[in-house]
């Protein structure tokens, strides 16, 4: 089990030491008292339904959130979107021109983005040829400068799962913080890394409202950590970083689970169709298998492909420059009608 592991030798120093910013909501934070007259925020005082700043906490949402999840409000921090929930971890933890990140290629592209962003160095070690991690690898890259870990799992564009035990491995062995994206995970049958996060200190969860939950839209990102990380976060988010409007519509659709269960169901159902059929398009010579709802191919020549399938109105995601996925294309998952349009141009080139 994990046993160097201390937060504070993690955290950059000017956010140890900085006085976070303090709101008039943070300062008197009591909403509900109807009799109140506020007058600290400098607001327009004639309602219209958002002429009030929102909750800073987003005390509403997170609740929901920790009662479908199983953690504490305190394990959780929202975001405007999962984007702005990795741009905080770097701020938090990493010192630039300092520290390093570890990132495993093929993967999201938003990782090496933000660690360039924040004049971080991005340590990059591949995944395996069956989009693996390389833990040998991974931990001769790691040196006492090493922050975090991005692994994501399912992986974008591979759309693989990480075995299990290479995550307990880096959690166990790793003294900077494991950081798990489940932007995918309602796609895939494994579980969730979220229980875990009472066991593991290092452990960073972030999932988002963006796909299975179909609200890309409003922007929210979740993180879930020890109640020690997301302190530290908290202390350095913009005040009023989730909008009034955001945080209504995700307070709908997350009473909504069996509507969202649905979809769910039926995006899985429309992929293994898609995974049957796409076998029988002449030019496809690997399909890659998926936990995510998208899949990527290996096809005779992804350029020409992608450009032939933009001349028939389909737009999908080229990926042949990607490490390892050379003449590889990535497909989401589209509604019935959708995919038969889409396999019906595939199967219309030759
Ligand atoms: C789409 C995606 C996200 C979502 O980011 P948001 O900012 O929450 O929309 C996060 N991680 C991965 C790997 C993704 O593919």
């Amino acid at each position: 089990m994990e046993n160097k592991f201390d937060i504070n030798t993690l955290v950059r120093e000017n956010v140890k030491l900085m006085k976070p910013y303090s709101s008039a909501r943070d300062e008197f934070e009591d909403f509900d008292t109807a009799e109140m007259i506020f007058l600290d925020a400098n607001e327009n005082p004639f309602e219209n339904g958002l002429n009030r700043y929102p909750d800073p906490q987003q005390t509403s949402v997170k609740s929901v959130l920790a009662n479908q999840n199983g953690v504490a409000i305190n394990q959780i921090l929202l975001g405007n979107g999962s984007d702005e929930v990795l741009d905080l971890l770097f701020r938090a933890f990493c010192e630039p021109k300092i520290d390093n990140v570890i990132t495993l290629p093929p993967t999201y592209g938003m990782y090496g983005v933000l660690a360039n962003l924040n004049a971080v160095e991005n340590r990059e070690v591949l995944l395996s040829n069956d989009f693996q991690p390389q833990l040998e690898l991974i931990m001769s890259a790691v040196d006492t400068n090493s922050k975090m870990i991005f692994l994501c799992s399912p992986n974008n564009p591979t759309g693989n799962s990480f075995s299990e035990g290479s995550v307990q491995y880096l959690l166990d062995n790793f003294n900077g913080l494991v950081l798990i994206d489940e932007a995918y995970i309602d796609f895939s049958d494994k579980a969730s890394w979220i229980q875990k996060i009472k066991d593991y200190p290092n452990l960073i969860i972030t999932q988002t409202l963006s796909k299975a939950y179909g609200l890309a839209g409003i922007r929210l990102g979740v993180c879930y950590a020890s109640a020690a990380i997301i302190a530290v976060l908290n202390k350095i988010k913009p005040p009023y970083n989730v909008n009034e409007l955001t945080q209504q519509r995700a307070l709908d659709r997350l009473a909504n689970p069996k509507q969202i269960k649905e979809e769910i169901i039926s995006i899985i159902a429309q992929r293994e169709q898609l995974l049957k059929v796409l076998s029988e398009v002449s030019f496809v010579s690997f399909i890659y298998p998926t936990e995510a709802n998208f899949i990527l191919i290996k096809v005779d020549n992804a350029n020409q492909r992608y450009d032939e399938l933009i001349a028939k109105g389909i737009v999908i995601r080229n990926r042949t420059t990607q490490p390892l996925c050379e003449n590889t294309l990535r497909l989401t998952i589209g509604t019935a009608e959708e995919n038969q349009k889409l396999i019906a141009a595939l199967k219309s080139l030759n």
